[in-house]
């Protein structure tokens, strides 16, 4: 039994540590703050207990020493516990105290530390909180105190002549009065000053003034909590290094329609190139109950995705079979995705056709003899592969391993949805199925997105023209052909 207090980083989703997925994949119990990415959780086994300890609007809705009493509680009754916090555990985060009382207990506990938002936030507004130049130390408060109060326990008049850059913490509502000490104290009224809101997070806003303007610009500019104030020469830096703005896809929103399941990877990407995204998953892939089909009667196996690679091997499997199953067999793969699947069981396909539509494979089957063939595919597919098949004089058998089914979008998804400026497709049942559950239809400003010809003729059947169209049929292909439409109407 081990208590761990895990930091979850500044709130990007990609900054929470390798470590920190690892324990909230495995914990029996996790007691989570509200200042964790809101994906954090997204790993957590399904029958994992999920405890909220966050403060609502300033106010505690769970006190620490029942935070503490949780940990206790449930460190004694055996299990694996994680204590999720913002940032770093050990950081303003009260981590020291948890430990302590873990200690006390002689309850065992480990600490993961994660992104502290005093580092995160001014880099991602492109400032350094160290420079060479310009600032060789740096020191974190927090502002939370009234430093007008006589039991303020820090010394305002040293934090100003502190030589560096000096990093505050929940200093927002006390900003006026931390600059007026700062200022009373020597600190000279023109150093350069900064402050980032919502540092990492989709919504990021920084400013850059200086000591005697900051609280008074900040406060005309609506910044408000959780924000991060840096004073020192390395704000002004701000100016040259600014980076997230001029990502691809800044200040654009993507709403991402493939399977939940699958949506991550697409996900991650566009966040990664500066986008907002919200997942409108409004398929899932139901498998399909059946029986192995017996491989070795086919002298060709085509396979059509990932997800039916997946599923034939679970099939498979459950009969006892390997990849030796298919020895008898060229195998034959539509699209790298799949064929990568296929590769990750040990098999290499003999043919992967460079369109990844079934017309692709029709043309690079044309001259491999087939007598018998499988396709295995999902339950609501063209027949363009089995039809070209049979054609030749091939006997060929189709099975379905899955099907696509529609999923109800949550409110949330729903208000996604409707503020997107793109809108990608990734394949013909993403568009029936979000145009199934999209209440009142498209929003009529958003571009779509669409992952080839056959995607885009599902569209146009619904009356809707794709503003974009991959030319490669594939993840990297709607990212690229999404980049170069964002980077041609900016
Ligand atoms: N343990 C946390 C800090 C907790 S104190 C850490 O290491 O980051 C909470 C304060 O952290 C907030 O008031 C704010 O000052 C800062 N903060 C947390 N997340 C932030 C973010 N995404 N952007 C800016 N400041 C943030």
């Amino acid at each position: 039994m081990t208590v761990y207090l895990v930091g979850a980083g500044p709130g990007d989703p990609g900054l929470l540590t390798a470590r920190a997925l690892e324990l909230i994949a495995h914990a029996d119990v996790i007691v989570y703050d509200r200042l964790i990415p809101d994906t954090a959780l997204d790993g957590a086994r399904a029958d994992a207990e999920l405890i909220y300890a966050g403060k609502e609007g300033g106010g505690p809705s769970v006190g620490q020493a029942e935070i503490e009493r949780l940990l206790v509680e449930h460190g004694h009754a055996g299990r694996e516990v994680v204590r999720l916090k913002g940032g770093d555990p050990f950081v303003f985060g009260r981590g020291g105290e948890e430990a302590q009382a873990l200690r006390d207990q002689e309850i065992d506990f480990q600490v993961v530390p994660g992104v502290t938002a005093g580092v995160a936030a001014p880099a991602y507004a492109g400032i350094p909180v160290t420079h060479r130049d310009a600032a060789s130390a740096v020191a974190f408060l927090t502002g939370h105190e009234d430093p007008d109060k006589p039991e303020s326990v820090l010394d305002w008049e040293a934090l100003a002549r502190f030589p560096g850059t000096l990093v505050v913490y929940m200093g927002v509502r006390q900003l006026p009065a931390i600059t007026q000490r700062l200022l009373a104290g020597g600190r000279p009224p023109d150093e350069p000053a900064a402050i980032v809101q919502r540092g990492t997070l989709s919504g990021q806003r920084a400013l850059v003034a200086t000591l005697s303007t900051i609280a008074e610009d900040a406060s005309a500019a609506g910044i408000r909590a959780p924000a991060i104030t840096v004073f020192g020469q390395v704000a002004a830096l701000r100016d040259q290094l600014a980076w997230i703005e001029r990502r691809p896809l800044a200040g654009l929103t993507v709403a991402v329609t493939r399977a939940r399941a699958q949506a991550s990877a697409l996900s991650a990407r566009l966040r990664g190139l500066g986008a907002e995204v919200f997942e409108t998953p409004s398929i899932r892939i139901q498998p399909l109950d059946g029986p192995v089909p017996a491989l070795s009667d086919y002298d060709l196996v085509c396979l059509t995705s990932p997800n039916g690679v997946r599923l034939l091997w679970e099939r498979m499997e459950s009969a006892g079979l390997d990849a030796r199953a298919l020895a008898g067999a060229r195998v034959a793969a539509i699209g790298p995705g799949t064929d990568r699947a296929l590769r990750e069981r040990g098999v290499l396909a003999d043919i992967v056709p460079e369109r990844f539509v079934a017309e692709g494979l029709v043309e690079a089957l044309a001259d491999v003899p087939v007598q018998r063939a499988l396709v295995a595919r999902a339950a609501s597919a063209r027949d363009v592969l089995p039809d070209a098949l049979r054609r030749r004089g091939a006997q060929v058998d189709v099975v379905a391993l899955y099907e696509t089914v529609a999923e109800q979008l949550s409110e949330r998804e729903l208000a996604g949805l409707r503020r997107a400026d793109y809108i990608t497709f990734t394949s013909s049942s993403t568009v029936e199925n979000l145009l199934a559950t999209a209440d009142g239809g498209l929003p009529a400003d958003a571009r779509l997105v669409s992952i080839g010809p056959v995607t885009s003729q599902t569209l146009r059947s619904h009356g809707l023209e794709p503003h974009v169209e991959a030319s490669r049929h594939d993840i990297d292909g709607v990212l690229e052909a999404l980049i170069a439409d964002a980077a041609a109407r900016r």
